[in-house]
């Protein structure tokens, strides 16, 4: 059985074809101009191919309310001509078959989940640390949802002690996305992240940021485990940095076998990057139950 994957963002549309095992068969890849010069690309694509749905990882924020008049529809993105387009409507037009959407983050949530480090798990958390902060949550076995859908990337985080906080979030002066994405370690240091490896001051920041916030997901949530995805994670060496000042604002008081062994706890994405096209994969096969 064969089924359809999109991964939509804010740069890039990834399609891709897959199986039951979440194996990616196919591959291919569009800008993301205008819903009405990209979709139709997309469209084509899938029309080609013997696909039994399609599962659509989505940018956001999304309007995921089943029972809403808009579900299926891109919500408040600044991106153009996005705010207002209902993705899920469009594509069960132009194809006729079931269609399953979530967010992007639950999508790579939902790939590590079926398929990767936390196979199996009915709680855990994927957060991404690229361009923007964004965090999918599964809670007693379910993608949560609630009014909208986590947005945990906008939590208000107290400054590290003489950093200036030039929070780049046009909403937030003190939010992790603010403080810890790519473009603000950009505006911190000058320069992109990828060309601060050998600066530790940057990553005592920047470690700092992620566990404070981690430490409010792991309180408030309760995951069995945390997954860390995005660009700038490729910075391996903040993990040990991320664990160790977790361990230390926890401060003993949540006493659990993950707490013992936070090397298992707090984790990389482990799906080389594909967690989001395969967590899609999962969302077409889940649209034909
Ligand atoms: P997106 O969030 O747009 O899907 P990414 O997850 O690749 O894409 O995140 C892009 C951001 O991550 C950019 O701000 C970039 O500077 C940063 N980034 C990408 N690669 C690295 C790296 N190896 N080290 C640190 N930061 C990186
Ligand atoms: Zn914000």
């Amino acid at each position: 059985m064969l089924y359809g994957a999109l991964e939509a963002g804010g740069t890039k549309m990834v399609c891709a074809i897959g199986n039951e095992n979440g194996e990616i068969l196919e591959q291919v890849k569009f800008p993301t101009e205008t819903p009405e010069t990209t979709m139709p690309q997309i469209f084509d694509y899938f029309k080609q191919k013997d696909i039994k749905a399609l599962g659509i990882a989505c940018f956001g924020p999304i309007d995921l309310r089943k029972e809403s008049p808009t579900y299926g529809s891109i919500t408040s993105t600044p991106k153009k001509g996005w705010s207002g387009y209902n993705i899920v409507n469009a594509a069960k037009e132009a194809l006729g078959i079931p269609i399953g959407f979530d967010t992007d983050v639950n999508g790579s949530l939902l790939g590590e989940v079926t398929w990767g480090c936390a196979k199996g798990l009915s709680d855990a958390l994927y957060l991404t640390i690229g361009t923007g902060v964004g965090g999918g949550v599964m809670s007693n076995g379910k993608l949560l949802h609630g009014m909208l859908h986590p947005e945990v990337g906008h939590i208000r985080l107290p400054l590290v002690k003489g950093d200036p906080g030039k929070s780049v979030c046009p909403y937030h002066d003190n939010c992790l996305e603010g403080l810890a994405a790519g473009p603000s370690l950009k505006a911190r240091w000058g320069v992109s992240a990828d060309q601060l490896v050998d600066k530790k001051e940057v990553w005592e920041i920047e470690s700092e940021y992620i566990a404070t916030a981690l430490m409010s997901y792991a309180l408030i949530l309760s995951p069995k485990k945390i997954i860390l995805g995005g660009g700038v994670m490729h910075q391996e060496q903040l993990f040990p940095m991320i664990r160790a000042k977790f361990k230390e604002l926890v401060n003993g008081y949540i006493i659990t076998d993950e707490m013992e062994h936070l090397d298992d706890y707090i984790v990389p994405a482990s799906l080389n990057d594909d967690q989001g096209i395969m967590g899609a994969i999962k969302l077409a096969m889940d649209a034909c139950e």
